[in-house]
């Protein structure tokens, strides 16, 4: 979509589209207002409405000024237009598949391994992705933000084997800058974690939100490791590149952790161009999920053999400093499972094994 046509549809300035604020609040999540700026909706009116109502849609301009076709063959579509196949499933996938609701102390603070956990300290985000594996928490009602942090600082307090504490959410910078800034201070006058590190969409969705004040906030909390998600070459603009470069320049090392998906960046050709893309803005890729089997995501999920083979090009193709780890996330103890492509091991395994990998893959 062109930039321009939407400023003017949306009867905003040039500088109304820099700012972070102005993209958030012109958020598109209503059907109508997609059809005014799109032209055309790849879903239907009632599907659109029927599955927004269970996983709520939220689209920033900016992200709506990538897509190149209006149809779910385009990444930026499939990745956050609402979809009939995300209700037709039915409940056939559990909600919480990693069983993460079972492995927190204190509400939303999910931990699992003994020495980092995991605050989500917000379940908003610029762009509701339709891939999300917390997308349960959308639409549930939220309990006030200030409580919620109250207990996990108080857990946070006692559990002295905690290093690293993982913010995200939610979109944790879909907050304002004096607040986060206030939490990561917290967290900081905790002597026993040493290392902070932020999970965020936002230099994908809304990249105009990594402002210099921002970044001048958040060097004073180093170390802190920023990890974003990128998922197809084509979120690789010149905004999101200065996004990155912005948080690098602040000493910030960023990272990627890719969502394999199906008919998005489940290619050789989109993979590589992704993980070329990202080697060029200096974006280390670090994680490609296997799409978790969680309730309305069924149809982005590949299978495991091909995304092994998918890495084994990969490795072939790219240079090391390209190649993130391929992990599938299970539920307990286990937690991330690498996929190696050596695995003739783990093909067996998988064989013999069917039931328990089953679930999972
Ligand atoms: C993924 C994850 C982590 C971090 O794992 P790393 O392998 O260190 O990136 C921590 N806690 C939870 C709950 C996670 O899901
Ligand atoms: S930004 Fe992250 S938490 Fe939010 S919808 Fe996308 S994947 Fe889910």
């Amino acid at each position: 979509m062109n930039k321009k046509f939407l400023l003017a549809s949306l009867k905003a300035s040039a500088s109304d589209w820099n700012s972070w604020h102005w993209q958030f609040k012109n958020r598109v999540t209503k059907y109508a207002a997609l059809k005014r700026l799109l032209g055309s909706v790849p879903s239907d009116p009632t599907s659109f409405k029927k599955v927004a109502a269970a996983y709520p849609a939220a689209i920033t301009p900016y992200y709506l000024s990538l897509i190149r076709d209006i149809r779910f063959t385009d990444p930026i579509c499939a990745q956050s237009i609402p979809r009939r196949e995300e209700i037709s499933c039915g409940r056939r996938l559990p909600a919480d598949p990693l069983e993460e609701d079972l492995k927190m102390p204190v509400p939303k603070l999910i931990h699992r391994y003994p020495d980092r956990c995991l605050a989500m300290v917000t379940e908003i985000c610029a762009v509701y992705c339709r891939h999300c594996n917390r997308k349960r928490f959308w639409a549930a009602r939220r309990g006030s933000l200030k409580k919620r942090w109250q207990s996990m600082l108080e857990y946070l307090a006692t559990a002295r084997q905690i290093r690293e504490v993982i913010i995200s959410g939610g979109d944790p910078l879909t907050l304002e800058d004096a607040v986060l800034d206030k939490l990561l201070g917290s967290l900081r006058a905790l002597p026993h974690i040493e290392i902070l590190r932020i999970g965020s969409r936002i230099p994908v969705v809304m990249p105009m939100r990594i402002t210099r004040d921002l970044c001048r906030m958040l060097k004073r909390h180093r170390p802190l490791w920023f990890n974003t998600q990128f998922n197809h070459p084509a979120e690789i603009t010149p905004e999101a590149a200065r996004a990155c470069n912005r948080l690098q320049e602040a000493g910030i090392p960023v990272s990627n952790q890719s969502v394999l998906l199906k008919g998005v960046n489940d290619s050789p050709d989109i993979m590589k161009a992704l993980l070329n893309g990202l080697q060029k803005i200096s974006v280390r890729p670090y994680y490609l999920f296997h799409c978790d089997p969680a309730r309305g995501c069924e149809h982005f999920r590949t299978d495991v053999q091909s995304g092994i083979a998918l890495m084994e090009a990969m490795r072939q193709q790219c240079s090391g400093l390209c190649i993130p780890q391929y992990v599938v996330d299970t539920p307990g103890g286990a937690g991330k499972i690498p996929l190696y492509p050596l695995s003739r091991t783990l093909q067996n395994d998988l064989k013999t094994n069917k039931h328990f990998f089953d679930k999972f893959t």
